[in-house]
């Protein structure tokens, strides 16, 4: 058997189209442009890349972006003077400080600083805690790409094991909230789970957020099951997700590849949340 692809790529493509005829609506309607801003500090390669990424999305359906550049040596202050400015300015509507920030800034006092109706990453504690919740907060984008992969199966998710592999606060906790909304059973798993394949095997949807490259083998899968692979790793230049993808497609029923799949979503994710953000502020 050789499990089904979810494509995050086509998934995207299709995403976007429906959200620039969102843009193209609220304009009509109400004259508000959604706004996009985000602000990297320094000069890491990867995050000029993902950037540029947003920066690209944001065009492609009719958003408005700007990029506020900081040097490396930026300071506290400075930093979050600008997401004051950015907080005050009605163009924007949604702010993104691209992590990770140079090591002598204090992320979360940085992400604090942020509106939460501005948050579109979804990383300000009062969204967490709707998440937590069951408020109507900001969904951080990679789970909520990765949930949206799991719909696509068409798969009725209530009662479904789900298991997923990692517990940051920016993948692993708030993915396990959504698939626990969505009435999952879900369990976590983390570097000290004692017999980690003997709790993935149970899962009907498996979500891995470790950052090793090929760390879920075919023998950790349950036959059929939904696996989705966050990880984004580098080697030898290439990009790898944490599933070794050849061997558990021949197990799994769904699987996300990487490239091409939850990364695609993620940025497309930040584009839904920017729209709903400047669809909320129209309203207000
Ligand atoms: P993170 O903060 O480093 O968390 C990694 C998690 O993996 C931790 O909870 C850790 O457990 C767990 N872990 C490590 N070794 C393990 C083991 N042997 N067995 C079980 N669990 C283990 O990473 P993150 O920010 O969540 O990101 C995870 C991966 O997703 C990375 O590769 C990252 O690049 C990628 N990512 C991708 C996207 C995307 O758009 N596709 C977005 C964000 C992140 P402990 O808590 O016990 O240490």
């Amino acid at each position: 058997m050789s499990a089904q692809i979810l494509d995050g790529k086509a998934m995207s493509e299709s995403l976007r189209k429906e959200i620039a005829a969102g843009v193209e609506s609220l304009r009509e309607c109400t004259g508000v442009v959604p706004g996009l801003a985000v602000i990297l500090a320094g000069n890491d390669p990867a995050s000029e890349i993902y950037v540029r990424n947003k920066g690209n999305g944001c065009r492609e359906t009719g958003m408005y972006s700007v990029t506020v550049k900081l040097p490396g040596d930026v300071t506290q202050e400075t930093l979050e003077a600008e997401i004051d400015r950015l907080n005050g300015d009605e163009r924007i509507h949604g702010i993104l400080v691209q992590l990770p920030l140079p090591e002598h800034l204090d992320e979360a006092r940085a992400l604090a600083r942020i509106l939460p109706e501005k948050d579109v990453d979804g990383f300000h504690l009062l969204n967490a805690g709707r998440l937590m919740t069951g408020g109507d907060g900001v969904i951080p984008c990679t789970p909520r790409g990765a949930l949206h992969m799991i719909r696509q199966t068409g798969m009725d998710l209530n009662g479904k094991e789900a298991v997923v592999i990692g517990r940051s606060n920016i993948v692993g906790k708030p993915m396990a909230m959504l698939l626990l909304r969505e009435n999952c059973t879900v369990t976590v798993c983390h570097s000290r789970t004692k017999d980690l394949p003997s709790v993935t095997r149970r899962a009907d949807i498996l979500v891995s957020a470790v950052g090793k490259p090929g760390f879920v083998t075919a023998d950790m899968v349950k036959p059929g099951a939904v696996v989705i692979d966050v990880g984004i790793s580098r080697v030898d230049g290439k990009v790898r997700g944490d599933v070794d993808f050849d061997g558990v497609k021949e197990v799994a029923g769904w699987i996300t590849p990487v490239p091409g799949g939850v990364g695609r979503m993620t940025i497309t994710m930040l584009l839904q949340n920017t729209l709903e953000a400047a669809k909320k502020a129209a309203r207000k």
